[in-house]
């Protein structure tokens, strides 16, 4: 690319923003200008207004710069956001009515019909909603999402199985501690713990996966006619959400056909060569007790999602274990992903 694009970041000083503010040092075609949040933070530079939690210094090109308040007006065009959910929604509505392009990590506008809930390398195609999103509430800007941390793995797994014709899917969630922010879970309720609870999470799971996995029809995303079923629990893990499946399919593959299907499984992101696109999306690993949160989740920059034990479920058809970084792949890495491909589309021009 030649020329560059200035970016900013919504909701900079939480956690999913120093994510964000990280992923995209040295990005080859964003150039972080601007940084928001709240008006707490508003006037102070980034250094004074962040606690940086991150491992590694904070980079020192944000560190020295201001943070201004979430209002329309300063921002550069594209803008990805890491805003609190209770106040996600009109913040980005109004920077989209302003003509910004948000690329959204926040649940808020998800579940909108005309929102593309996006993983470039499963449903790239449910970005034609954007047109009808802008015709409809009268936006010159839009608003794109990615999916919940924990739905990303199921849909990158499953994504490579949906010409088998998924009829029913049962996904349950260990999911690692830096999925509830900071400061998260207390650490007497989770270490050496299970909690089978984290609020919203199931709902968010089955409704995200039935949109992600559906298809674009003309104006809007028919969704996967599968039942889905999740049920997620947090464990002491630090990072890398894993997620055991059991899927039934109308095609009645064999094994070897659903190996090959995840082996071989490559696209739009992979073809295009976008900055932040791992070579191999979904990664079959053979070993028989792969993939692992700690051996496996930051391998291929967070980016790839890996399966394994994939092997007949007495349920269902067949079952395996699924793996992804929650804060990259299901968070920041996820957003900018989103608006390579978007860049690749023509439509950050
Ligand atoms: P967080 O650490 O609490 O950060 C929230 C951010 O929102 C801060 O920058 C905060 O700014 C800003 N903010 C709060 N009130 C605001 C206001 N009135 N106007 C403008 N900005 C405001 O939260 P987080 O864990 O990073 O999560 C951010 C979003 O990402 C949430 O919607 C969450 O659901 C989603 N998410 C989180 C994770 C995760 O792993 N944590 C994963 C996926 C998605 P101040 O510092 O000035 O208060």
């Amino acid at each position: 690319m030649q020329t560059r694009i200035e970016v900013g970041i919504l909701g900079a000083t939480g956690m999913v923003g120093q994510h964000f503010v990280k992923f995209l040092q040295g990005h080859p075609w964003f150039d972080l200008k601007w940084l928001g949040a709240s008006d707490r933070s508003a006037g102070k530079l980034y250094r004074e207004a962040t606690a940086w939690r991150l491992a590694g210094e904070m980079p020192e090109s944000a560190a020295a710069m201001l943070v201004e308040d979430s209002k329309p007006g300063n921002a550069p065009r594209l803008l990805f956001s890491a805003m609190d959910a209770s106040v996600a929604t009109e913040i980005e509505r109004a920077f989209a009515q302003a003509g910004h392009i948000v690329v959204s990590n926040s649940k808020n506008h998800r579940m909108e019909p005309d929102v593309p809930l996006l993983v470039p390398e499963i449903n790239s195609d449910h970005l034609k909603l954007v047109p009808g999103q802008q015709r409809r509430r009268g936006w010159k800007g839009q608003i794109v999402t990615n999916p919940n941390c924990s739905t990303i793995v199921l849909t990158m797994a499953l994504g490579p199985l949906k010409p088998f014709g998924i009829t029913r899917v049962i996904a349950t969630t260990l999911q690692a501690i830096s999925g509830a922010g900071y400061p998260g879970v207390p650490s007497m309720d989770i270490n050496a713990n299970v909690i089978p609870f984290i609020g919203g999470e199931e709902e968010k799971m089955q409704q995200e996966t039935q949109k992600i996995l559906g298809d674009f029809r003309g104006d809007h995303i028919d969704p996967l006619h599968a039942r889905v079923s999740a049920h997620c629990n947090r464990v002491p893990v630090v990072d890398g959400h894993t997620v055991t499946v059991s899927v039934e399919f109308s095609e009645k593959p064999t094994e070897d056909e659903l190996r090959h299907a995840i082996a071989t499984f490559s696209s739009v992101p992979q073809q295009r060569q976008l900055p932040s696109a791992p070579p191999h999306p979904v990664i079959y690993m053979e070993e028989k007790d792969r993939p692992q949160p700690r051996r496996d989740a930051e391998r291929e920059h967070g980016m790839a999602a890996f399966v394994g034990r994939l092997r007949p479920c007495p349920a269902l058809d067949y079952k395996f274990v699924a793996l992804a970084h929650n804060t990259v792949r299901g968070a920041a890495g996820a957003a900018v992903l989103n608006a390579e491909l978007m860049q690749s589309e023509g439509m950050l021009d």
